[in-house]
């Protein structure tokens, strides 16, 4: 049988690799940070990682998480309903809480695992889920688990989410589920009329923060607290593998009775390990350190602003954002692949994207901005991109 399985699967990787698909890793031989070493000895400024807050080498989480393991040990071998509670994990989930305003918190070992486990337990075919059709991969497997009726409305598309709520409303509940910020536009779900619309046909919220949570809001509670909407949406899901220490882990945060019946029903939380003890520990510092001091934020929104505005003086379309994604608009697939590289070799690290992973002609390269970045870091970026734009007649 494997000879002709192999055969199959060797046709497909081919296929992925002509039409230009085909995802090479970059090995990475120093920690995450601002400044990263490559396996070919390359030092290079990284603009593409999600570590919003640079917490990915922060020495206070890595002193937690060190004497966690010291105090705590390395793994729990079980799932959390059998002996794989920690303490540590009931505290993050309570600090979790506090920080959004919300009631309760269930971990999981990813978002993606937070998403995959939140639809199918609290909905039925009687229910409704109502999608933005940019949401993350997890957002919609998780949907498809679950047997409630699926209702898609445009990106962000306000009109849309009203005439799909209206279809709806034939069906017993209602949840409405966006991401808070889109990870290729760097867009804002426009919550405000997302929970206006909810009131008025009586759904339902869940918002992914994800790529929002330390990020965005003055004191980066994510687009609930942009849209002073705290403690308003029914349910968040985020990560803690992005802006909050960037290693692993992901959350359900929301209404009691939903975090209850989850930690009952939900799979992943059921059947698959938490996160282990030291990240838990690592987890309850970060929470601390950024409700002590919004020192990170404060540096993040500052180096978005500034890159932001020295592109957009020098010419360069930018998707309007409020969050650390910048998109640089350059329409032409090979275009972004070949200033990507370019900039590579002018040592800044960033990836061009192109169709189909986002719509055809609308090729751009992603920077993400963190608060790990210095000033000389973003002057250099800046000078590269500007260096390169002219020599490829993208700017004058
Ligand atoms: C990254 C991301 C996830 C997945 O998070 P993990 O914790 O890495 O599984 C889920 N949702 C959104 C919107 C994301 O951006």
């Amino acid at each position: 049988m494997y000879i002709s399985f192999q055969k199959h699967l060797a046709t497909q990787l081919k296929e992925i690799e002509e039409a230009g698909l085909y995802k090479k890793e970059r090995i990475i031989v120093s920690p995450q940070g601002a400044e990263i070493e490559l396996d070919t000895g390359q030092k290079v400024l990284n603009f593409c990682a999600n570590n919003y807050l640079g917490l990915s080498n922060n020495r206070q989480l890595i002193e937690a998480a060190k004497a966690a393991l010291d105090d705590h040990g390395y793994g729990m071998s079980s799932v959390r309903f059998i002996c794989g509670t920690s303490d540590l994990h009931k505290e993050l989930e309570s600090r979790i809480a506090r920080f959004f305003h919300t009631e309760d918190t269930i971990l999981y070992a990813a978002c993606f695992d937070a998403n995959g486990g939140v639809f199918e337990p609290l909905l039925t075919s009687e229910d409704a889920i109502i999608s933005d059709a940019l949401n993350h991969a997890s957002i919609i497997d998780g949907v498809r688990l679950c047997k409630a009726q699926r209702y898609r409305y445009e990106n962000a598309d306000m009109e849309d989410l009203e005439t799909q709520l209206q279809l709806a409303q034939e069906q017993r509940f209602r949840l409405i589920v966006t991401d808070g910020v889109f990870s290729m536009d760097g867009n804002i779900a426009p919550l405000d009329k997302i929970v206006e619309l909810a009131n008025r046909y009586n759904a339902m919220v869940l918002v992914d923060e994800s790529h929002s949570a330390g990020v965005v809001g003055e004191t980066g509670r994510g687009v609930t607290e942009l849209y002073g909407l705290m403690g308003k949406v029914e349910l968040i899901t985020g990560t803690l593998g992005k802006a909050f220490g960037g290693a692993i882990g992901g959350f359900t945060t929301g209404k009691k009775e939903i975090i209850e019946l989850l930690r009952q029903r939900s799979r992943p939380y059921l059947f698959s390990n938490s996160i282990p003890p030291l990240v838990a520990a690592a987890g309850i510092k970060m929470i601390s350190m950024m409700t002590e001091t919004n020192e990170l934020q404060d540096r993040l929104h500052g180096n978005a602003e500034y890159f932001i505005s020295r592109m957009t003086n020098l010419g360069f379309d930018i998707k309007p954002t409020k969050s650390a994604i910048c998109a640089v608009m350059l329409y032409d697939a090979k275009l972004s692949q070949e200033f990507a590289a370019k900039l590579l070799d002018e040592g800044i690290y960033v990836i061009g994207f192109y169709y189909p992973v986002v719509p055809k002609g609308q090729a751009r390269i992603r920077v993400q901005i963190s608060a790990a970045h210095e000033k000389e870091h973003l002057y250099k970026a800046v000078n590269s991109f500007a260096k390169i734009g002219r020599e490829l007649g993208v700017i004058k």
